[in-house]
């Protein structure tokens, strides 16, 4: 069964004229894949990645996220679906840097009604995957950008979503600490998690098990 599917997604932002974002794409995306999706900057990949996500709803067509129909949804549910079933990472981290690593990680569970206690237990527990176990009482803004990455990273996991996605997750990063990125992922990968990586750093996609490319707001190859 697919963990993903989108059928003939379009996004149009108004405006004179209107713009185009996302024209016309359909995709699978199985459990336990790693896609990246690639393409020069404007092509539509994060306006993609947040009608995948369920962070925006499509002007037309259908998005189906772990048997769900993301246009059936109130606004509610969708945002259910979101807290239940989907992880996101984005290039600039958006972690709250009054915080410390665990309560950054442990806030992914906070729309899900888990007791702050087992919230910090299950923080600790992801910092352990993603190699900050011993940064639990960091602040983050004591930490470099590959281990803030690697913050939100166990935010995004912590829950064990159906699907995790990233934009551009290496883009803040120098060389070395991308390639430690990216191998942290197909590590979380190799252990079941689902996920769509965009990105316009070959290396990246390289990476990854599967690649499509998007060109003016839809998938080419
Ligand atoms: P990419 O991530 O590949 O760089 P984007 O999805 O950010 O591409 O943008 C695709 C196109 O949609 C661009 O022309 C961009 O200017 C436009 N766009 C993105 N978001 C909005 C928005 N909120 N309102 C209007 N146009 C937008
Ligand atoms: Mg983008």
């Amino acid at each position: 069964m697919a963990v993903l599917e989108l059928r003939e997604v379009r996004k149009t932002y108004p405006g004179e004229p209107p713009v185009e974002s996302v024209r016309g794409v359909d995709l699978r995306v199985g459990a336990g894949d790693m896609l990246a999706i690639s393409g020069a900057s404007g092509s539509g990949k994060s306006t993609l990645l947040n009608l995948m996500a369920t962070l925006d709803r499509p002007t037309k067509g259908s998005v189906v996220i772990d048997g769900m129909a993301v246009e059936g949804l109130t606004d509610r549910q969708l945002a259910g679906v979101r807290a239940h079933r989907v992880g996101v990472v984005f290039q600039q981290f958006f972690l709250l840097e009054s915080l410390n690593a665990m309560d950054n990680v442990a806030n992914g569970l906070l729309y899900r009604g888990v007791p702050a206690k087992q919230r910090r237990a299950a923080a600790v527990e992801a910092l352990q995957r993603v190699g900050l176990g011993h940064r639990t009482h960091h602040r983050v803004t004591k930490l470099s950008g590959g281990e803030r990455q690697r913050v939100a990273i166990a935010r995004a996991v912590v829950g064990k979503p159906a699907i995790m996605f990233a934009d551009e997750p290496t883009g803040n990063l120098d060389s070395n600490n991308s390639r430690e990125i990216m191998a942290l992922l197909a590590e979380l990968n190799d252990n079941g998690t689902t996920m769509v990586i965009i990105t316009h750093e070959p290396a990246v996609a390289d990476a990854c098990k599967r690649q499509v490319v998007m060109r003016d707001g839809q998938l080419v190859a």
